[in-house]
Protein backbone atom coordinates (compact mmCIF):
# COMPACT_ATOMS: atom_id res chain seq x y z
CA UNK A 1 0.00 0.00 0.00
CA UNK A 2 1.33 3.69 -0.98
CA UNK A 3 1.61 5.65 1.93
CA UNK A 4 2.47 9.48 1.88
CA UNK A 5 4.96 10.67 4.01
CA UNK A 6 3.80 14.15 5.94
CA UNK A 7 6.31 16.05 6.02
CA UNK A 8 7.71 16.72 9.49
CA UNK A 9 8.60 20.50 7.92
CA UNK A 10 4.73 21.03 7.80
CA UNK A 11 3.86 19.45 11.09
CA UNK A 12 6.73 21.53 12.64
CA UNK A 13 4.94 24.60 11.25
CA UNK A 14 1.53 23.77 12.71
CA UNK A 15 2.58 23.05 15.95
CA UNK A 16 4.59 26.20 16.05
CA UNK A 17 1.85 28.81 14.28
CA UNK A 18 -1.10 30.01 16.45
CA UNK A 19 -3.23 31.59 13.15
CA UNK A 20 -4.48 29.66 10.39
CA UNK A 21 -5.94 30.56 7.20
CA UNK A 22 -7.17 27.82 4.91
CA UNK A 23 -8.44 28.01 1.98
CA UNK A 24 -9.61 25.61 -0.42
CA UNK A 25 -10.41 25.73 -4.06
CA UNK A 26 -12.88 28.00 -6.34
CA UNK A 27 -16.27 26.05 -7.97
CA UNK A 28 -15.61 23.64 -4.57
CA UNK A 29 -17.29 20.46 -3.91
CA UNK A 30 -17.21 18.06 -0.96
CA UNK A 31 -12.92 17.66 -0.81
CA UNK A 32 -12.28 21.14 -0.64
CA UNK A 33 -14.71 21.96 1.76
CA UNK A 34 -14.25 18.86 3.82
CA UNK A 35 -10.72 18.73 4.01
CA UNK A 36 -10.64 22.70 4.99
CA UNK A 37 -12.95 22.52 7.51
CA UNK A 38 -11.57 19.23 8.83
CA UNK A 39 -8.11 20.59 8.83
CA UNK A 40 -9.90 23.88 10.86
CA UNK A 41 -11.33 21.73 13.24
CA UNK A 42 -8.46 19.68 14.05
CA UNK A 43 -6.56 22.72 14.70
CA UNK A 44 -8.76 24.10 17.19
CA UNK A 45 -8.95 20.40 18.95
CA UNK A 46 -5.22 21.63 19.56
CA UNK A 47 -6.01 24.40 21.28
CA UNK A 48 -5.33 26.77 18.04
CA UNK A 49 -8.01 29.51 18.59
CA UNK A 50 -7.71 31.98 15.68
CA UNK A 51 -8.47 29.86 12.08
CA UNK A 52 -10.39 31.09 9.14
CA UNK A 53 -11.87 28.49 6.72
CA UNK A 54 -11.99 30.90 3.59
CA UNK A 55 -13.85 29.78 -0.19
CA UNK A 56 -13.56 32.76 -3.01
CA UNK A 57 -16.95 30.54 -4.33
CA UNK A 58 -20.03 29.51 -1.66
CA UNK A 59 -20.38 26.15 -0.14
CA UNK A 60 -22.66 24.08 -2.20
CA UNK A 61 -26.22 23.81 -1.33
CA UNK A 62 -26.12 19.91 -0.60
CA UNK A 63 -22.66 20.53 1.30
CA UNK A 64 -24.31 22.74 3.87
CA UNK A 65 -25.11 20.17 6.26
CA UNK A 66 -20.98 19.98 6.90
CA UNK A 67 -20.15 20.63 10.42
CA UNK A 68 -18.66 24.06 11.01
CA UNK A 69 -19.65 24.69 6.72
CA UNK A 70 -21.56 27.78 7.78
CA UNK A 71 -18.58 29.09 9.49
CA UNK A 72 -16.58 29.32 6.12
CA UNK A 73 -16.26 32.82 4.82
CA UNK A 74 -15.94 34.43 1.12
CA UNK A 75 -14.03 37.43 2.51
CA UNK A 76 -10.43 37.76 3.42
CA UNK A 77 -10.12 38.83 6.57
CA UNK A 78 -8.04 42.29 7.14
CA UNK A 79 -6.05 40.99 9.85
CA UNK A 80 -2.40 39.04 8.77
CA UNK A 81 -2.17 35.37 9.59
CA UNK A 82 0.79 32.93 10.85
CA UNK A 83 -0.17 30.54 7.68
CA UNK A 84 -2.46 30.15 5.41
CA UNK A 85 -3.18 26.30 4.02
CA UNK A 86 -4.06 25.55 0.38
CA UNK A 87 -6.01 22.83 0.98
CA UNK A 88 -7.27 20.41 -2.63
CA UNK A 89 -5.60 23.01 -4.84
CA UNK A 90 -1.74 24.62 -5.37
CA UNK A 91 -1.70 27.57 -6.98
CA UNK A 92 -2.89 31.36 -5.95
CA UNK A 93 -5.32 31.36 -9.42
CA UNK A 94 -7.46 28.02 -8.15
CA UNK A 95 -8.11 29.95 -5.03
CA UNK A 96 -9.91 32.41 -6.70
CA UNK A 97 -7.97 34.98 -4.42
CA UNK A 98 -4.94 37.25 -5.87
CA UNK A 99 -2.93 37.63 -2.26
CA UNK A 100 -3.48 36.46 1.14
CA UNK A 101 -2.09 38.24 4.14
CA UNK A 102 0.08 35.44 5.91
CA UNK A 103 3.56 35.08 6.63
CA UNK A 104 3.60 31.72 5.70
CA UNK A 105 2.46 29.05 3.37
CA UNK A 106 1.81 25.53 3.17
CA UNK A 107 -0.10 23.34 0.82
CA UNK A 108 -2.22 20.04 1.39
CA UNK A 109 -3.08 18.79 -2.13
CA UNK A 110 -3.02 15.46 -4.20
CA UNK A 111 -3.53 17.39 -7.88
CA UNK A 112 -0.33 17.94 -10.02
CA UNK A 113 1.84 20.27 -9.84
CA UNK A 114 1.92 22.32 -13.11
CA UNK A 115 5.92 23.13 -14.37
CA UNK A 116 4.35 26.62 -14.16
CA UNK A 117 3.60 26.70 -10.82
CA UNK A 118 6.97 24.97 -9.77
CA UNK A 119 9.03 27.64 -11.51
CA UNK A 120 6.82 30.43 -9.75
CA UNK A 121 8.02 32.86 -7.07
CA UNK A 122 5.02 31.51 -4.71
CA UNK A 123 5.78 28.38 -5.01
CA UNK A 124 9.22 28.70 -4.49
CA UNK A 125 8.87 30.76 -1.33
CA UNK A 126 6.49 28.09 -0.01
CA UNK A 127 7.44 27.10 4.00
CA UNK A 128 5.77 23.47 4.03
CA UNK A 129 3.49 20.89 2.49
CA UNK A 130 2.48 18.04 0.88
CA UNK A 131 1.43 17.12 -2.49
CA UNK A 132 0.68 13.66 -3.61
CA UNK A 133 -1.06 13.24 -6.45
CA UNK A 134 -1.50 9.62 -6.14
CA UNK A 135 -3.31 10.33 -2.78
CA UNK A 136 -7.72 9.86 -3.63
CA UNK A 137 -8.54 12.75 -1.61
CA UNK A 138 -6.77 16.14 -0.36
CA UNK A 139 -9.16 14.48 2.69
CA UNK A 140 -6.96 11.29 3.10
CA UNK A 141 -3.56 13.87 3.18
CA UNK A 142 -5.84 15.88 6.24
CA UNK A 143 -6.24 12.99 8.10
CA UNK A 144 -2.86 11.86 7.49
CA UNK A 145 -1.79 15.34 9.41
CA UNK A 146 -3.96 15.42 11.93
CA UNK A 147 -3.29 11.62 13.03
CA UNK A 148 0.44 12.86 12.50
CA UNK A 149 -0.36 15.76 15.30
CA UNK A 150 -2.55 12.95 18.02
CA UNK A 151 -5.60 14.82 16.74
CA UNK A 152 -8.36 12.35 18.08
CA UNK A 153 -11.08 12.25 15.38
CA UNK A 154 -14.42 13.09 16.73
CA UNK A 155 -17.74 13.36 14.58
CA UNK A 156 -17.43 16.38 13.33
CA UNK A 157 -14.10 16.27 11.62
CA UNK A 158 -14.81 12.26 10.39
CA UNK A 159 -18.22 13.67 8.72
CA UNK A 160 -16.21 15.79 6.77
CA UNK A 161 -13.35 13.85 5.64
CA UNK A 162 -15.53 10.55 5.29
CA UNK A 163 -17.23 13.39 2.70
CA UNK A 164 -14.27 14.39 1.15
CA UNK A 165 -13.05 11.34 0.17
CA UNK A 166 -16.88 9.99 -1.00
CA UNK A 167 -17.01 12.78 -3.13
CA UNK A 168 -13.48 12.16 -4.67
CA UNK A 169 -13.36 8.49 -5.57
CA UNK A 170 -17.25 8.87 -6.76
CA UNK A 171 -19.08 6.60 -3.61
CA UNK A 172 -16.13 4.55 -3.39
CA UNK A 173 -16.25 3.41 -6.93
CA UNK A 174 -13.22 5.01 -8.94
CA UNK A 175 -9.51 3.74 -9.18
CA UNK A 176 -8.73 5.73 -6.54
CA UNK A 177 -10.80 3.51 -3.93
CA UNK A 178 -7.83 1.78 -2.90
CA UNK A 179 -7.26 0.04 0.28
CA UNK A 180 -6.19 3.19 2.30
CA UNK A 181 -9.19 5.67 0.96
CA UNK A 182 -11.22 2.05 2.29
CA UNK A 183 -9.16 1.70 5.11
CA UNK A 184 -9.38 5.41 6.58
CA UNK A 185 -13.11 5.47 5.64
CA UNK A 186 -13.74 2.42 8.30
CA UNK A 187 -11.48 4.37 10.95
CA UNK A 188 -13.98 7.34 9.81
CA UNK A 189 -17.17 5.56 10.57
CA UNK A 190 -15.80 3.76 13.77
CA UNK A 191 -15.12 7.75 14.66
CA UNK A 192 -19.05 8.81 14.28
CA UNK A 193 -19.17 9.65 10.06
CA UNK A 194 -22.37 8.18 9.36
CA UNK A 195 -22.65 6.66 5.36
CA UNK A 196 -26.47 6.61 4.68
CA UNK A 197 -26.72 10.38 6.45
CA UNK A 198 -23.92 11.94 4.59
CA UNK A 199 -24.56 10.09 1.23
CA UNK A 200 -28.53 11.00 1.27
CA UNK A 201 -27.34 14.62 2.44
CA UNK A 202 -25.04 15.03 -1.15
CA UNK A 203 -26.51 12.27 -3.39
CA UNK A 204 -30.45 12.40 -3.31
CA UNK A 205 -30.87 15.91 -2.35
CA UNK A 206 -31.51 17.29 -5.76
CA UNK A 207 -33.54 20.73 -6.12
CA UNK A 208 -36.55 19.64 -8.66
CA UNK A 209 -35.01 22.51 -10.61
CA UNK A 210 -31.65 20.67 -11.43
CA UNK A 211 -33.46 17.80 -12.64
CA UNK A 212 -35.06 19.66 -14.70
CA UNK A 213 -31.82 21.52 -16.33
CA UNK A 214 -30.62 17.61 -16.99
CA UNK A 215 -33.24 16.75 -18.67
CA UNK A 216 -32.96 19.84 -21.08
CA UNK A 217 -29.17 18.91 -21.20
CA UNK A 218 -29.18 15.36 -21.71
CA UNK A 219 -31.44 16.01 -24.76
CA UNK A 220 -28.03 17.58 -26.46
CA UNK A 221 -26.63 13.81 -26.16
CA UNK A 222 -24.04 13.37 -28.73
CA UNK A 223 -21.45 10.97 -29.48
CA UNK A 224 -18.65 9.77 -31.64
CA UNK A 225 -15.49 7.73 -31.90
CA UNK A 226 -15.56 7.13 -28.41
CA UNK A 227 -16.69 10.80 -26.90
CA UNK A 228 -19.57 11.49 -25.43
CA UNK A 229 -20.68 14.98 -24.16
CA UNK A 230 -23.56 17.09 -23.10
CA UNK A 231 -23.85 20.72 -23.00
CA UNK A 232 -25.82 23.10 -20.70
CA UNK A 233 -26.43 27.04 -22.37
CA UNK A 234 -27.26 29.97 -20.56
CA UNK A 235 -30.53 29.74 -21.97
CA UNK A 236 -31.37 26.50 -20.40
CA UNK A 237 -30.18 28.06 -16.77
CA UNK A 238 -32.89 30.64 -17.51
CA UNK A 239 -35.76 28.28 -18.45
CA UNK A 240 -34.72 26.55 -15.29
CA UNK A 241 -34.21 29.23 -12.34
CA UNK A 242 -30.89 27.66 -11.60
CA UNK A 243 -27.08 28.32 -11.85
CA UNK A 244 -23.67 26.22 -12.10
CA UNK A 245 -23.93 25.21 -8.64
CA UNK A 246 -26.96 23.15 -10.23
CA UNK A 247 -24.91 21.10 -12.84
CA UNK A 248 -22.23 19.92 -10.38
CA UNK A 249 -22.19 15.98 -11.20
CA UNK A 250 -23.29 16.05 -15.06
CA UNK A 251 -20.24 14.90 -16.62
CA UNK A 252 -21.29 11.35 -14.79
CA UNK A 253 -24.21 11.40 -17.27
CA UNK A 254 -21.80 10.82 -20.60
CA UNK A 255 -19.31 9.07 -18.87
CA UNK A 256 -21.87 6.60 -18.84
CA UNK A 257 -22.28 6.09 -22.53
CA UNK A 258 -21.38 2.32 -23.41
CA UNK A 259 -18.04 2.58 -25.31
CA UNK A 260 -17.03 6.00 -24.86
CA UNK A 261 -13.63 6.59 -23.14
CA UNK A 262 -14.16 9.98 -22.82
CA UNK A 263 -16.88 12.58 -21.37
CA UNK A 264 -17.31 16.10 -21.99
CA UNK A 265 -19.61 18.25 -20.16
CA UNK A 266 -19.53 22.16 -22.00
CA UNK A 267 -20.99 24.34 -19.35
CA UNK A 268 -21.89 27.94 -21.25
CA UNK A 269 -19.99 30.52 -18.71
CA UNK A 270 -20.51 33.85 -20.83
CA UNK A 271 -21.62 34.94 -24.02
CA UNK A 272 -18.04 33.21 -25.93
CA UNK A 273 -16.98 30.76 -22.87
CA UNK A 274 -17.75 27.39 -22.08
CA UNK A 275 -16.36 26.08 -18.95
CA UNK A 276 -15.29 21.93 -19.35
CA UNK A 277 -15.47 19.18 -17.43
CA UNK A 278 -13.56 15.96 -18.46
CA UNK A 279 -13.99 12.17 -17.57
CA UNK A 280 -12.05 9.01 -18.53
CA UNK A 281 -12.73 5.55 -18.36
CA UNK A 282 -9.21 5.14 -17.68
CA UNK A 283 -7.63 4.72 -20.93
CA UNK A 284 -6.68 8.95 -22.21
CA UNK A 285 -5.36 11.24 -19.97
CA UNK A 286 -7.85 13.97 -19.67
CA UNK A 287 -5.97 16.13 -17.81
CA UNK A 288 -3.20 16.76 -20.84
CA UNK A 289 -6.56 17.30 -22.99
CA UNK A 290 -7.27 20.03 -20.05
CA UNK A 291 -3.84 21.53 -20.16
CA UNK A 292 -3.28 22.17 -23.49
CA UNK A 293 -6.53 24.88 -23.31
CA UNK A 294 -4.80 26.32 -19.89
CA UNK A 295 -6.38 24.35 -17.16
CA UNK A 296 -5.89 20.92 -15.29
CA UNK A 297 -6.73 18.63 -12.59
CA UNK A 298 -6.08 14.60 -13.06
CA UNK A 299 -5.89 12.27 -15.49
CA UNK A 300 -9.33 10.69 -15.04
CA UNK A 301 -10.74 14.13 -14.10
CA UNK A 302 -10.12 17.72 -15.39
CA UNK A 303 -10.98 21.00 -16.56
CA UNK A 304 -10.50 24.11 -18.38
CA UNK A 305 -12.22 27.30 -19.75
CA UNK A 306 -12.53 27.69 -23.55
CA UNK A 307 -13.30 30.58 -25.31
CA UNK A 308 -15.64 30.62 -28.67
CA UNK A 309 -19.27 29.85 -30.09
CA UNK A 310 -20.69 26.71 -28.80
CA UNK A 311 -19.15 25.10 -32.39
CA UNK A 312 -15.67 26.56 -32.22
CA UNK A 313 -15.42 25.26 -28.80
CA UNK A 314 -16.36 21.64 -29.57
CA UNK A 315 -14.79 21.24 -32.61
CA UNK A 316 -11.30 22.35 -31.10
CA UNK A 317 -12.06 20.32 -28.26
CA UNK A 318 -13.43 17.20 -29.81
CA UNK A 319 -10.29 17.32 -32.32
CA UNK A 320 -8.11 16.89 -29.33
CA UNK A 321 -10.00 14.81 -27.74
CA UNK A 322 -10.03 12.50 -31.25
CA UNK A 323 -5.95 12.65 -31.36
CA UNK A 324 -5.57 11.50 -27.67
CA UNK A 325 -8.09 8.51 -28.29
CA UNK A 326 -6.17 7.23 -31.36
CA UNK A 327 -3.13 7.73 -29.89
CA UNK A 328 -4.05 5.48 -27.41
CA UNK A 329 -4.63 2.54 -30.01
P1 LIG B 1 -14.51 19.45 -12.55
O1 LIG B 1 -14.68 18.94 -13.92
O2 LIG B 1 -15.25 18.61 -11.56
O3 LIG B 1 -14.79 20.92 -12.42
O4 LIG B 1 -12.98 19.30 -12.20
C1 LIG B 1 -12.30 18.08 -12.31
C2 LIG B 1 -10.89 18.25 -11.81
O5 LIG B 1 -10.18 19.16 -12.63
C3 LIG B 1 -10.81 18.82 -10.40
O6 LIG B 1 -9.74 18.18 -9.75
C4 LIG B 1 -10.50 20.28 -10.58
O7 LIG B 1 -9.76 20.74 -9.52
C5 LIG B 1 -9.73 20.29 -11.90
N1 LIG B 1 -10.07 21.47 -12.67
C6 LIG B 1 -11.29 21.82 -13.14
N2 LIG B 1 -11.24 22.97 -13.85
C7 LIG B 1 -9.94 23.37 -13.85
C8 LIG B 1 -9.26 24.49 -14.40
O8 LIG B 1 -9.82 25.37 -15.08
N3 LIG B 1 -7.90 24.55 -14.16
C9 LIG B 1 -7.25 23.58 -13.46
N4 LIG B 1 -5.93 23.71 -13.27
N5 LIG B 1 -7.87 22.52 -12.92
C10 LIG B 1 -9.19 22.40 -13.10
MN1 LIG C 1 -9.79 16.75 -4.34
Amino acid sequence: MKTTKISSKLLNLIKQSSSFLIVGHINPEGDSIGSSLALALGLKKLGKKDICVLSKDPVPENLKFLPWARTIKRRRPAREFDVVVLVDCNSMERTGFETFRARKTAIIDHHVLPAETAKSPFYTSLSAGIIDPGAAAAGLLVFKVLKALKVELDKTIATNLYAAILIDTGGFRYSNSSPESLKTACHLVEAGASPWNISKEIFENIPFRGLKLLGLTLATLERKDGIAWITTTEDMFRETGTTSEDCEEFVDFPRKVKGAEVAIFFRQAGENVYKLSLRSKGKVNVRKIAKSFGGGGHDAAAGCKVTGSLKEVQNKVLKVARKALKETK
